[in-house]
């Protein structure tokens, strides 16, 4: 037992002595040391004021090695990952050393950030670059641009009023979608960014999942809701009346809006939506919907040339 604290002491010491010795050194290291130049420019202090300190400029000095030659966030050596600490000295001359976040770290927090607010469903990636100053504008897009950015910046004051979007093929309709969200995004708002033929699909394959009651908590709740493509999906009573109708009447309820896009004028989607096999009762429930969907949007035609064969 004596022995073993003997033993235990002269580790003790020596690790003592060592980290003696190694403030030393990392003394006449940090010398040069920006933040340290700073401390002791504002106080008036020398490095030998800074001995007491020995243990954090330790840390301070290996951190900021780490950071000289970064390996990547993934395998920062800094604990805890992506931070390091930074020495301050406060009113009452108090020198403290701060953990601050690294350029590496606030970049990929703001990915993530991004991540949770901007969400796609079979969508193409590279849409979430598009903002509005992409957009080229001619004779046949401009109503529709004008009208989108005054969507964006009236987005609270509309009370849960979208947009119905509709014109033939490859006009810009899904592109114009992409700006408004992006924009939205980038100040903040939530987006769920849905192209209909593959939501029905989804829903389907994961009925009454986790994932399931996720997606449609998601359809219910985000800023902003965007339905590509709608009338082209394959509809079933059950996608219109489980699915779409309880989606409209929450959202709207809690004015939120949602804008679609389809190739279709709502007149041509009521015909699209009645087709099913249960006749006048179908009719009346797909009336009911186009009616809500009239109700909360703006139409806007969108024309032009088929911008897809001249990319
Ligand atoms: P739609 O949804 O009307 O079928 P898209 O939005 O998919 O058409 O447009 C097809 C492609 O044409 C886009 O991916 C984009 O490359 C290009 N495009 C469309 N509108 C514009 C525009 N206003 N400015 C620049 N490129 C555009
Ligand atoms: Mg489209």
């Amino acid at each position: 037992m004596l022995i073993q604290l003997k033993a235990a002491l002269q580790k003790l010491s020596s690790e003592q002595q060592w980290q003696v010795r190694s403030v030393e050194a990392i003394l006449s290291e940090l010398k040069h040391d920006v933040n340290v130049q700073a401390i002791l420019q504002k106080t008036g202090w020398t490095m030998d004021d800074l001995k007491v300190y020995g243990t954090d400029l330790i840390r301070y000095q290996q951190e900021s090695r780490h950071c000289a030659s970064c390996p990547g966030l993934d395998k920062c050596p800094n604990k805890p990952q992506g931070y390091r600490s930074k020495p301050y000295v406060d009113e009452t001359r108090q020198l403290f050393f701060m953990y601050e976040p690294c350029q590496l770290y606030i970049k990929a927090q703001e990915i993530e950030r991004r991540k949770t607010l901007f969400q796609t469903l079979q969508i193409p990636v590279s849409l979430s670059e598009i903002r509005f100053r992409d957009i080229e504008r001619d004779d046949y897009n401009i109503s529709a641009i004008t009208r989108a950015l005054e969507f964006v910046s009236d987005f609270d004051a509309r009370r849960g009023v979208g947009l119905y979007v509709y014109g033939p093929f490859g006009v810009g309709k899904t592109y114009l979608m992409a700006a408004i969200a992006g924009h939205l995004v980038d100040r903040g708002r939530s987006v769920f960014f849905v192209h209909m033929p593959a939501l029905f699909r989804e829903l389907k394959a994961g009925f009454e999942s986790a994932r399931y009651l996720e997606m449609v908590r998601a359809l219910e709740t985000v800023d902003l809701l965007i339905l590509d493509d709608i009338g082209a999906e394959q509809l079933t009573p059950w996608a219109r009346d489980e699915v779409l109708s309880p989606l409209l009447t929450t959202r709207t309820t809690h004015l939120k809006p949602i804008l679609y896009t389809s190739n279709l004028p709502l007149e041509g989607l009521t015909e699209h939506f009645s087709e099913t096999v249960r006749g006048e009762l179908d009719r009346l429930k797909a009336f009911r919907l186009i009616e809500r969907i009239r109700s909360y949007t703006e139409a806007v035609m969108m024309s032009g040339p088929n911008r897809r064969r001249h990319p």
